[in-house]
Parts: structure tokens; C-alpha cells; sequence
């Protein structure tokens, strides 16, 4: 199936110079939306891991059904003041902006290997610091899986060693 017809591009958003790619044309299409979710199922299949986790907000809506077709244990990472109980922390640079983000401190057992799911993988310093979070815990990231790669950004240069998958590629 091609999915770049269910991808709306925005100029300037949030920011002028960002083209962002928004996902909710394909969110509305339950059959491009189904049609992702087992592409994702499909190109990790080989891959070990027993958590899936999700950075907010767009995250959360592709790796929960990813988890709910696989069976795994699904862990959110929030901004700061979302989650209730104890948490780690890491700072990091984003395409536009700065942020922090967090995780509960029992989240992950200690040597738990991780799948990380999020919609658009810019300059992968969102998830080079979901990375950190997961070392903080002594677990292990075992691959990612991304909707889109923005290649131009070259993302894969801050996480190498580590598996990525990605559906469209730009
Ligand atoms: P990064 O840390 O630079 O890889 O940015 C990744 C995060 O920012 C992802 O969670 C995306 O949801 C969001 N993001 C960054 N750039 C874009 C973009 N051009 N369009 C849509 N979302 C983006």
C-alpha cells in the first residue's frame, strides 16, 4: 500500500523553515491506518524485544496498536508533570526547540530489551535521549521504528548500533 497520499505536508509548522508532515489524513483512513500498523508488525518481526516505547503524543498512537497486535508491554515517555509517580529524566535538542522528557522509574525491568515507535524521525535526538532513559534503567534498546524517516536530517548518524526501520523515507 502507498501511504505518502495519507501524509499532509505543512509549511511552517510549528516554525518558519519546518515542513511538517502531518499524520492525520491517514489516522481518518482506518485502512491505511491498519495497513501501517502491520507493515510496523512486519518489519520487526526479527527483532527481540519486550517493551514497547512510546514518546508523546503521536507515539502513542502507532506504537499502542502495535503493541496491542503484538502482545507486548507498552511504556509511555511524557513531557515533564504528566507522569504521577517517581521518574528519570534527560534533556535533548529538537528539530525545533529544546525539551525534556521522562519515563516512571520502574518502567522497565533491568536488562529489558526495548522497541521504540514514534510517528516522524527527524534529527533523532528525540529518541538518542529515549535511548539514554533506557540505559538510565540498565535496559537495552533493541530497534526503532519510525512512519517516516526525514533522511535529509540524517538521523541514523546519532544511532548507530542500533536497528531502524522506517515506512516512508524522505
Ligand atoms: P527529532 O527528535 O528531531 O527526531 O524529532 C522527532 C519528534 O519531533 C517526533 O516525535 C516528531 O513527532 C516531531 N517532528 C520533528 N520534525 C517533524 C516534522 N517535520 N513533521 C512532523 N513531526 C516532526
Amino acid at each position: 500500500m502507498n501511504f505518502e497520499k495519507f501524509i499532509r505536508d505543512i509549511p511552517d509548522f510549528p516554525k518558519p523553515g519546518i515542513i511538517f508532515k502531518d499524520i492525520t489524513p491517514l489516522l481518518a483512513d482506518p485502512e491505511a491506518f491498519k495497513g501501517v500498523i502491520d507493515e510496523m508488525a512486519e518489519k520487526v518481526k526479527d527483532i527481540e524485544f519486550d517493551a514497547i516505547l512510546v514518546p508523546e503524543a503521536r507515539g502513542f498512537l502507532f506504537g499502542s496498536a502495535l503493541a496491542y497486535k503484538l502482545g507486548k508491554k507498552l511504556v509511555p515517555v511524557r513531557k515533564p508533570g504528566k507522569l504521577p509517580y517517581e521518574v528519570v529524566e534527560v534533556s535533548y535538542a529538537l528539530e525545533y526547540g529544546e525539551a525534556k522528557i521522562q519515563m516512571h522509574k520502574d518502567a522497565l525491568e533491568k536488562g529489558e530489551k526495548v522497541l521504540i515507535v514514534d510517528d516522524v524521525l527527524a534529527t533523532g535526538g528525540t529518541i538518542k535521549a529515549i535511548q539514554t532513559l533506557v540505559e538510565k534503567l540498565e535496559a537495552e534498546v533493541s530497534g526503532i521504528i519510525c512512519l517516516i524517516e526525514l533522511e535529509f536530517l540524517n538521523p541514523r548518524e546519532k544511532l548507530d548500533n542500533v536497528r531502524v526501520e522506517s515506512i516512508l523515507k524522505y
